[in-house]
């Protein structure tokens, strides 16, 4: 995840959701991406260590389990910009250029954070982010998708230029939500400022929720509605349990329930869903010594992984590499 600051509702339900999942089933490594946040960010503001910090406590107040994950950051092992020097040799433009998600945020964000070598080449050095792991499952929402295919293609390039196969096949996961919309039914994105984070106050979540827009075609409560078209009915489906779901699809098609009530009681359920998670926020903001050695641990537990799979890497291309070691079969 980058490093762009506090995660929302939509990070969570389209991919922390799937990260608390497999981090019971599968060795898995979750990284701040804080060079991918430069690609599009305001270089001047130097927020990017604070957030970076805020991300972890974001994963580890939603249960992300450093017992059970290697919990990292992407400029701490810098492999990773290595590894992307290298597979941007063997990667075309039409590529990149041609990336659907490339595409929409030139349009959404202009030239100004857009207009960068960098911001192109996202996708290389996402794939160096998933091949020095050897990863095989990478879950993502469905904007990361595209990103993905492209490193497949460029994995495969990778291993058949040098006949050997150091990478393995890797696929994204998505969750059942892999595109969640936002309070103004765009996607939920903190560039459209649609969305709530996960640390928000209670507060400021129900002044949003009551702003949203619910069924158009309902002027008055006495008018029957449309749960289908409904933005705060589509939220509800992601956050209350099936029974009061039917309820709520029921009682608003009979035009018994206000849109108003309505929002407020998504507001509720939103607040009372966030409650644990913001309690061990605090709890972790109170122990920011903690969070950093959770940091510390992961970051030497991934520089091993991915010390060892650059070595293989630069032995396969004929790279000298580290001087102590030059790779001799070359
Ligand atoms: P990013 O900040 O773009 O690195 O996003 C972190 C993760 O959250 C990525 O896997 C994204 O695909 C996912 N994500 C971001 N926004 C949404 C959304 N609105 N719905 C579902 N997944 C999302």
């Amino acid at each position: 995840m980058r490093a762009t600051g506090r995660l929302h509702i939509g990070n969570y339900f389209g991919a922390l959701a799937n990260w608390l999942e497999f981090q019971k089933k599968y060795d898995c490594f979750f990284m701040v991406a804080d060079y991918h946040a430069m690609t599009t960010g305001d270089l001047s503001q130097k927020t990017l260590a604070e957030n970076t910090q805020q991300i972890l406590l974001d994963w580890l107040s939603v249960g992300i389990d450093p017992a059970e994950a290697t919990v990292f950051v992407q400029s701490a092992v810098p492999e990773h910009a290595e590894l992307f020097v290298i597979l941007s040799m063997m990667t075309s433009l039409g590529w990149l250029e041609r990336n659907p998600t490339y595409k929409e945020q030139r349009q959404e964000l202009g030239d100004k954070y857009t207009g960068n070598l960098g911001f192109l080449g996202y996708p290389v050095l996402q794939t160096a982010d998933v091949c020095l792991y050897k990863a095989t499952k990478v879950p993502v929402g469905e904007d990361q998708k595209p990103h993905l295919e492209m490193g497949r293609e460029l994995a495969r390039r990778f291993n058949s230029t040098f006949g050997v196969n150091v990478f393995p096949e890797f696929e994204a996961i998505l969750t059942p939500t892999p595109k969640m919309l936002g309070l103004d039914r765009r996607k939920m994105s903190k560039s459209y400022g649609n969305v709530i984070e996960l640390s928000e106050n209670p507060d400021s979540i129900r002044k949003k929720i009551q702003k949203m827009v619910t069924d158009v075609r309902r002027p008055r409560k006495e008018d029957p509605g449309h749960p289908e078209d409904c933005n705060v009915f589509y939220w509800h489906q992601l956050l209350t349990p099936g029974e009061r779901v039917k309820e709520i699809e029921r009682d608003c098609k009979g035009a018994i329930l206000s849109c108003w009530d309505n929002k407020n009681a998504l507001a509720d359920r939103v607040i009372a869903w966030l409650e644990p998670i913001q309690r061990k926020r605090r709890e972790l903001e109170a122990n920011l010594d903690y969070v950093n050695d959770v940091a510390r641990k992961g970051i030497a537990k991934a520089r091993e992984v991915a010390a060892k799979t650059m070595d293989e890497v630069r032995q396969v291309v004929g790279l000298w590499g580290k001087i102590d070691s030059p790779t001799a079969a070359h």
